[in-house]
């Protein structure tokens, strides 16, 4: 007997409402249909298990099948089924009403671009592809089978089907402008980005596989080969696996099997597992860090009971990791809303919190465990561990402890440790311990000398955001101060008590500095004549940490004081009074003598700084053949 009906329209015509809304969604329908076909099958194991279904169960999987002729898509599943009355109910009724829920929801979200995923809008998600939509399904239990049609328009039929194995099978025919679902390289694409760790295999065709070779086969005899099921997921990924269960070996497995394109092995990985107060379980991994702060394409993936959802984990992650890979499972995590509800959500915030507890605690016995090791994974992972002091105050306090600070001689320094170790040298005479670092060995090459002669410890800081970390550091620490071992000569880069005496005078001092100002005439030089060891070079160029570090602070955004991203490099002169050559050049008996003098020394202090280019090179190297003349 077959029945008509109409079904119960409250938004008027839900059909184009779908289509218009989810315009650049429309993929997510196999997502939809596929995880119905799922839930279908996990049902019916259960009631078998329990001993609710008296049925024959077999290896149950869902089948996905093109019909480029009859231009339809067929989802096939071997679960529960629906009798007829089930079809009315969860089609007409229930699914309706979803859809209808969902519709509701998203139209107020809809300006809103932070959505993510769209789970909920269910089985109509079909008419976003196809025209007409067939349902013929048979009930586990000893009913009919029935014959479901619904063209798009809110009628559909009902009538009596032959299917004589319980499970559902879905018709989509496929629309117009959709045809490229009826493409297998499409379908394919899809699956497996949204269905590869679900839990029941799922086939798509098939695929050739080599068998080996007979014992008698000859050498250019080819493999015999055969066509087998192509089954697209892995149903058990790593991560719905106890810890225990897992070997080493079995991590980086599945981190290739989730980044099939990275040939780069994973330092190392953490593994989430919480039911209480809430449910997750992932994956993380630490991927090699490169100096390169852009966002990479291989990124945290979320899913929700083993379906993709989404590799956009912002707002769930919390920022400094999103740096990290893997896979993140959770089904407490609401979809259908924007990222600004998202981020004030009770259970996200505490899941944003163990995450960040949970990476703070391996690094920590990471670091317990194998210093060594920790060490020299370092420069790798410092980017992330050094945005997450800066970003996650909680972060800070734990990091501290494993946090390293290299020195330019390889060794390497927990926070306690370095001022352990620097403080009887390195405190100023306002009590203030100052912290030597270098950001380029190669660069500052004299200036490290000139500390390590004196016995100070030479940091080697180069990431891009530790001028932000040092200004953190400055401020959460008591009496400490980083300074860069070129922002000031040697004498002044940890000022203590002790005066040199001038050979000049201070009259003379300030006539020396008129005069090499004059001679140089160049603004973004400040002259500055001081005393300091005869041994010590006579001229030298600084550049003030203070300036520099509030430009590179703006460069690398956040921070820093609005208005120095722009300022032109500022440098110091500064000129060794005691100095042999200074003397000379104080005393010359020509002003030409004297000019000249101080022109080939500057531009000798310029020239290991890297900063003589251009004319003033030229003119440098032909003075240069001058004088040797
Ligand atoms: P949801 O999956 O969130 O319940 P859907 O709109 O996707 O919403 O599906 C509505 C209902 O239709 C399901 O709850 C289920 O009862 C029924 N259903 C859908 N697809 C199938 C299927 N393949 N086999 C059995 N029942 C199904
Ligand atoms: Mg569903």
């Amino acid at each position: 007997m077959s029945q008509q009906g109409t079904i119960n329209v409250a938004v008027e015509n839900i059909f184009p409402l779908i289509k218009k809304f989810l315009y650049s969604d429309h993929e997510i329908f196999l997502r939809e249909l596929i995880s119905n076909a799922t839930d279908a099958t996990l049902k019916l194991q259960h009631l078998a298990r329990i001993g609710e279904a008296k049925v024959e169960l077999g290896d149950q999987k869902i089948e996905v099948k093109i019909d480029k002729e009859a231009k339809t898509l067929h989802i096939i599943d071997q679960g529960l089924g629906m009798s007829e009355e089930e079809v009315q109910k969860y089609i007409n009724e229930v699914a309706f009403s979803g859809a209808e829920e969902f519709l509701e929801k998203y139209k107020d979200t809809a300006k809103d671009s932070g959505i993510i995923g769209h789970f909920g809008l269910g089985f109509y998600s079909a008419f976003m592809v196809a025209d007409k939509v067939d349902i013929i399904t048979k009930s586990f239990k000893d009913e009919p089978a029935v014959h479901w049609s619904c063209d798009g328009s809110p009628n559909y039929t009902i009538e009596p089907a032959d299917k004589s194995d319980f499970g559902t099978e879905i018709v989509l025919h496929i629309s117009d402008d959709e045809q490229e679902f009826l493409e297998e390289s499409r379908i394919t694409e899809l699956l497996n980005k949204y269905n590869k760790f679900m839990p029941v295999p799922i086939k798509f065709g098939t695929k050739t596989e080599t068998l080996p070779k007979p014992e008698d086969a000859k050498e250019e005899d080819p493999a015999p080969t055969q066509e087998v099921e192509n089954i697209i997921n892995n149903p058990n990924p790593a991560w719905t696996k106890q810890p225990a269960d897992l070997e080493e070996e079995d991590y980086k497995n599945f981190y290739r099997e989730l980044y099939p394109m990275q040939f780069e092995e994973p330092l190392f990985n953490i593994h989430l597992n919480v039911d209480y107060p809430f449910n997750l379980t992932g994956i993380l991994y630490f991927p090699k860090m490169t100096q390169d702060l852009n966002v990479q394409k291989d990124r945290i993936q979320l899913y929700q009971n083993q379906v993709y959802v989404t590799d956009n984990v912002e707002g769930i992650v919390p920022e400094f990791l999103t740096m990290l890979r893997g896979v993140i499972d959770s089904p407490d995590i609401p979809l259908n809303v924007s990222r600004s509800y998202l981020q004030a959500d009770g259970a996200v915030k505490k899941i944003s919190s163990y995450i960040t507890r949970k990476v703070a605690d391996k690094l920590k016995s990471l670091f317990n465990e194998d210093r060594a090791a920790f060490e020299e994974k370092w420069n790798d992972i410092k980017i992330v561990i050094e945005y997450g002091m800066l970003s996650e105050d909680k972060f800070f306090e734990k990091a501290d402890k494993f946090a390293l600070y290299p020195a330019v001689g390889g060794s390497y320094f927990t926070w306690d440790e370095l001022i352990e170790k620097v403080k009887p040298v390195q405190t100023d005479k306002d009590d203030k311990t100052i912290i030597l670092y270098t950001s380029n060995q190669e660069a500052q090459h004299s200036y490290i000398n000139a500390a390590t002669d004196r016995g100070y410890e030479v940091l080697l800081l180069d990431s891009p955001i530790v001028s932000h970390l040092m200004q953190k550091l400055e401020t959460s620490k008591d009496k400490v101060s980083f300074v860069r071992v070129d922002a000031d000569h040697i004498d002044n880069l940890i000022k203590k008590d002790e005066d040199q005496i001038s050979k000049l005078s201070d009259d003379e001092k300030e006539t020396l500095q008129k005069t090499i100002t004059d001679t140089i005439s160049d603004a973004s030089y400040t002259v500055q004549v001081e005393a300091m060891s005869s041994d010590a070079a006579p001229f030298i160029i600084t550049q003030p940490e203070f300036m520099r570090r509030m430009k590179e602070m703006q460069a690398t955004g956040g921070g820093g004081m609005m208005g120095f991203g722009n300022m032109p490099d500022m440098y110091n002169l500064v000129v060794n009074a005691n100095h042999e050559l200074v003397q000379e050049i104080f005393n010359a008996n020509s002003d030409d003598k004297k000019a000249n003098l101080i022109k080939q020394s500057v531009d000798l202090a310029k020239l290991s700084q890297g900063l003589l280019k251009g004319e003033a090179l030229t003119n440098f190297v032909k003075r240069s053949y001058e004088l040797i003349k």
